[in-house]
């Protein structure tokens, strides 16, 4: 690492803007679309700038991680949530469903099984996003999009968590919007009202699509010196 750190209080004022603007350009309320700080990597220190700032929402994409610096920060700033955006093992899912207040990366039905023992053993009810690997990229996780109805058909019967939405992440390169496109539609066919889908380079793009939750890293706390992790 080198060079200064970045002022991580600005850039969430800057991204703020950016999110209204988008919002008002699509006609939509400022207040419809959650921003979800992609934090991983990000140590406890500067967290604390930006949830000062009164920015309360967070994602990890690993449990371990997560649980490694969430709990702390959780005493000394109550009202924050927790999300977990990275790919999720059955066997992580008592930890996940511990620490985690959503959920985005239910992708097949024996997840969902092990996600519903938890929320009964521990009296939890997280909301819980079923991603969908728009671009069928070999590395991504999620349900594959020929796949996807059959698998919200079934996980819509889990009463044990709420399932309200749908995550992607588009290809890297390339045009993100039929992406977006394609997980409004299979939203509107199952009557799913959350859509998480942007990040840093291209969240204004989702937003005009329908995006209600954000996830941004890069552009709030700047280049991480690893590449994205779980991505
Ligand atoms: C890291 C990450 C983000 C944020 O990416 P940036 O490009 O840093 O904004 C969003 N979603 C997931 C699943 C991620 O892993």
């Amino acid at each position: 690492m080198s060079g200064r750190a970045p002022d991580v209080v600005a850039n969430l004022a800057r991204v703020r803007g950016q999110i209204a603007a988008a919002c008002r350009a699509a006609g939509r309320a400022p207040d419809s679309v959650q921003l979800v700080a992609a934090s991983k990597t990000v140590d406890p220190q500067i967290l604390r700038q930006t949830i000062e700032a009164g920015l309360l929402s967070y994602g990890e994409n690993r449990v371990q991680e997560g649980a490694a610096k969430w709990p702390l920060l959780r005493q000394e700033f109550p009202g924050l949530e927790l999300h977990l955006i990275g790919p999720l093992q059955t066997n992580k899912a008592r930890d996940a469903v511990a620490l985690f207040d959503v959920i985005h990366a239910l992708d097949r039905v024996r997840l969902g099984e092990a996600l519903a023992r938890q929320c009964v053993a521990q009296e939890r009810r997280p909301r819980v996003l079923v991603q969908v690997n728009t671009g069928a990229e070999q590395q991504k996780s999620g349900v594959l999009p020929a796949e996807a109805d059959a698998l919200l058909e079934r996980c819509r019967r889990f009463q044990e968590f709420d399932l309200v939405g749908l995550m992607c992440i588009p290809p890297y390169e390339g045009d993100p919007r039929p992406h977006f496109e394609m997980l409004v539609k299979i939203a509107e066919r199952h009557g799913l009202s959350e859509l998480s889908m942007g990040m840093s380079h291209n969240y204004e793009s989702a937003i005009e699509h329908g995006a209600t939750q954000v996830r941004v890293g890069t552009a709030i706390f700047g280049a991480r010196d690893y590449p994205a992790g779980g991505a």
